[in-house]
């Protein structure tokens, strides 16, 4: 086809998007153990929530895994981006598996508030609310941090309003760094008004990529007929950038892991497309998406670039030395 005789589509592409910092380091964490070490690197979960980055991965020779009981004896091990529980690198150590952390430093620095509020259990000890998704690797990695009981997890903001802590003057609250920021602003103005005395940080935990990302995506998603974030639909920011596109007046908004699972119906009478990825997402997946399209439209592309960002992480020990 001639430009001329495709529809005409407008891409505005939110920025920043796709790889954060800590999803960068994750997977440097892996492919470094590859090249020290030679495949088999086992991982236990997926070290980023993305198919694409764990099947290319998995190419190189890692190999993921569940549970440290299926890493035999003498093998490596990368625990991932999101954390784990203080009992998992205890497991490792028993079994003397040499072990990698490639938990996000922002995941660690909560880890480290909530010890800080536990307060070795001592009598400066208070209890701790956190705001979170029940059964994401996150949360499970930064409740199990502390003895059961220590932390009750608060889903919602209906279960801000309900929760009836024992000593409302020694209460925390820490939460999951890829919350949506409008709904978690809500559920911490629940508990400071009802818990006064409550401790906590001046906001709430949520990492820098995952407001620069949601605030990106609210600046163009108004102009919208659709929105595509381009992620995994077990990527917790992912999953919120989709959220936050909705509530913030794009007629539609979809979640897609990569351009194979696009359902090109969607953009039936659509003129202007948003697109973002989520922090696991990669950049390829958005260009090849980018590139589909222009098979299909006459596009013009437009970036709007809400935050320059340029953090990175160095590696964690050992590897560091090594690079
Ligand atoms: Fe770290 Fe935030 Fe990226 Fe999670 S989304 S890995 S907390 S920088």
């Amino acid at each position: 086809d001639s430009p001329a005789s495709r529809p005409k589509l407008k891409i505005l592409l939110a920025g920043p998007r796709g790889f954060c910092a800590g999803v960068d380091r994750a997977i440097r964490v892996v492919e470094e153990a590859l090249r020290r070490y030679g495949a088999p690197v086992y991982v236990r979960h997926e070290i980023v929530h993305n198919r694409t980055v764990v099947e290319g991965l998995e190419e190189k020779g890692a190999i993921f895994v569940e549970e440290l009981d299926e890493v035999p004896e003498d093998g490596h091990v990368v625990f991932s981006a999101h954390g784990v529980p203080k009992s998992v690198p205890a497991e490792a150590q028993r079994r003397n598996l040499l072990y990698l952390d490639a938990t996000c430093p922002l995941v660690s620095k909560v880890h480290r508030e909530a010890e800080r509020h536990f307060a070795g259990g001592g009598p400066e000890q208070r209890h701790i609310l956190m705001i979170g998704h029940a059964g994401h690797p996150e949360v499970v990695g930064t409740m199990g941090q502390l003895p059961p009981g220590a932390v009750t997890l608060i889903n919602d903001a209906r279960e801000a309003a309900e929760v009836q802590p024992k000593d409302v003057n020694r209460l925390a609250f820490i939460t999951q760094t890829t919350l949506s920021v409008d709904d978690t602003a809500e559920i911490v103005d629940i508990l400071r008004t009802r818990f006064p005395n409550i401790e906590g940080p001046r906001r709430e935990d949520i990492c820098y990529a995952t407001t620069n990302r949601q605030m990106a995506v609210k600046e163009l998603a108004a102009e919208c007929d659709l929105v595509i974030v381009i992620g995994s639909p077990n990527s917790s920011n992912s999953q919120r950038l989709r959220e936050v596109a909705e509530r913030s007046l794009a007629k539609r908004a979809l979640l897609v892991p990569k351009v194979s699972d696009m359902d090109w119906s969607e953009l039936n009478g659509v003129k202007t497309l948003g697109m973002s990825a989520g922090a696991s997402a990669p950049e390829s997946l958005v260009q090849e998406m980018i590139e589909e399209l222009s098979a299909r439209y006459d596009v013009t592309i437009e970036e709007r670039i809400v935050k320059e960002e340029n953090i990175n992480f160095r590696l964690p020990q050992p590897l560091a030395d090594a690079v």
